[in-house]
């Protein structure tokens, strides 16, 4: 029998913590649904060495491992098991290269987003990837592919990550791909370990691709009588070539939440309030003032042409305010993040304003609308009731050509929804995978299926 002590020969005493020292914050991420778990020990390895030598001791021990960045996730995936150990990258967080040249940094998983941006600031750079909670890590961003509000213009995590340094359950150190932006060599060991929410390897270093950073721009706020509207601006404002950074709708009940909620005066009148259902929110970049007043003039006139109430360019803290409380909204039972194609997105939206209605939910939201990813808030206390209602509107997407997640990830509190709804081949792959990457099953288990 094993003996978690163990642990200590490789990180030393003071980062193996066991029993009372294992603090809250480790037992728990931030999805509503899931139950917060104790694990038998928390180790805190300071390199790809001690990660490789812990994962090595977890598979010869068949000890459950689960990787935690900060916390912030939305799925329950880095909840450890109480049989298991979790590992924390938070001595791991040093930005080990800024490559001005070949724009890239190189990166340790535990670096946070607010950490590298500061740092790309400096040198005139940026790394696009913008989920809400700037706390998250890079490696739980890798890990379950954040996507966030600017891909819309640049993608999502995996577009931007160009190499990895990942670890297997056995403990062998794989380097994939490096500082540059093709590659066809072979399968893209990359791409597969991006988005497996730490089931495949676990993620020691990340070589991630930086643009020019846009220091000028403006948040446009556009008020529409209907739903429909806003939804059927959508493709035609990413058609125009302006390229929104950010291209995002607000229903009217979730926009009188947030803006109530974090006391927020955007200036539109009582008048076009009334008769607003939905609002989409612009943020449109670009290298000086002139350019995006150019760019905001020929948005209105667009939007003006579709049917939006009026136009509104935001303060810039009105509008960094706004977006921030978008993200932070909340309240609900439950959360979905389902994908469709954009241009699918009305449909959507009716059939599930149609299901809710037949349940007694209420099913609101806000999203990534230039990217088809609907976040909907789920209010209805009944277990039984919300699990069909948010399966039966899941399945609605995925019947319309989308898929369960967008950015959230699986872990464990989709799952049931995923082994429903997703094609049994694919599951079925996905598993053969797994074993070939983590033949003792020691890699979060229980998370993506079981
Ligand atoms: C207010 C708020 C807003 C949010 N908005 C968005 C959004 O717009 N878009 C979006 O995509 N997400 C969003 N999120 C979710 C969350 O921030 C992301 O999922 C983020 O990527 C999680 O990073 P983390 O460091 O907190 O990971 P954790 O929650 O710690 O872990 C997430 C997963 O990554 C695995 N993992 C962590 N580190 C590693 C590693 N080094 N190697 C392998 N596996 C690892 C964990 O095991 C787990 O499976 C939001 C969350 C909050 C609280």
């Amino acid at each position: 029998m094993a003996e978690v002590s163990e642990l200590a020969g490789i990180v030393g005493e003071a980062h193996l913590l066991t029993g009372d020292d294992i603090g809250d914050d480790y037992t728990h991420d931030e999805a509503l649904t899931a139950t917060p778990q104790r694990p038998l020990a928390v180790v805190r390895p300071a390199s790809t060495a001690d990660v490789a030598a812990i994962l090595a001791w977890a598979t010869a021990h068949a000890v459950p491992v689960t990787a935690r960045g900060s916390g912030t996730g939305l799925s329950g995936a880095c909840i450890p098991r109480a049989d298991g150990i979790l590992v924390s990258f938070e001595r791991m967080a040093d930005i080990l290269e800024l490559d001005t040249d070949n724009h890239v940094a190189v990166v340790q998983p535990g670096v946070t987003l607010h950490q590298l941006d500061e740092a790309t600031a400096a040198v005139g750079l940026v790394y696009p990837v913008f989920p809400g909670e700037s706390s998250a890590s890079l490696g739980g961003n890798v890990a379950t592919n954040a996507g966030g509000m600017r891909a819309v213009r640049y993608g999502v995590t995996r577009h931007q990550v160009l190499g990895l340094t990942a670890v297997l359950a056995t403990g062998e150190v794989l380097r994939t791909g490096g500082k540059f932006v093709k590659a066809t060599s072979g399968y893209d060991l990359t791409q597969l370990i991006i988005g497996s929410e730490g089931t495949l390897a676990l993620a020691t270093e990340a070589t991630l691709r930086l643009h020019p950073r846009l220091t000028h721009g403006a948040t446009i706020l556009v008020p529409f009588p209907t739903l429909e509207g806003v939804a059927a601006a959508v493709p035609r404002i990413v058609g125009s070539g302006l390229m929104p950074t950010i291209l995002e709708y607000i229903d009217f009940i979730t926009m009188s939440a947030i803006t109530s909620a974090a006391g927020l005066e955007l200036g539109v009148p009582e008048d076009v309030k009334a008769g607003a259902l939905a609002y989409l929110v612009v943020v449109l970049e670009n290298r000086s003032d002139d350019r995006v007043e150019e760019d905001t003039a020929e948005l209105a006139e667009l939007v003006t042409a579709l049917g939006a109430l009026d136009v509104y360019v935001l303060p810039p803290g009105a509008g960094a305010a706004l977006i921030e409380a978008r993200e932070k909204a909340n309240g609900a039972d439950d959360i979905i993040d389902l994908v469709v194609p954009r241009a699918a997105i009305p449909q959507y939206l009716s059939e599930v304003q149609a299901i809710a209605g037949a349940s007694g939910s209420l099913v609101v939201g806000c999203g990534h609308a230039g990217d088809g990813n609907v976040h909907l808030s789920v209010f209805q206390p009944d277990a039984a009731v919300r699990s069909d209602v948010v399966g039966r509107v899941l399945s609605a997407g995925v019947a319309l050509g989308g898929a369960v997640s967008g950015e959230h990830g699986i872990g464990t509190e989709k799952k049931k929804y995923l082994a429903a709804i997703e094609d049994p081949a694919k599951l079925d792959l996905m598993r053969r995978i797994k074993t070939a990457f983590d033949p003792a099953g020691v890699l979060n288990p229980g998370a993506i299926f079981d």
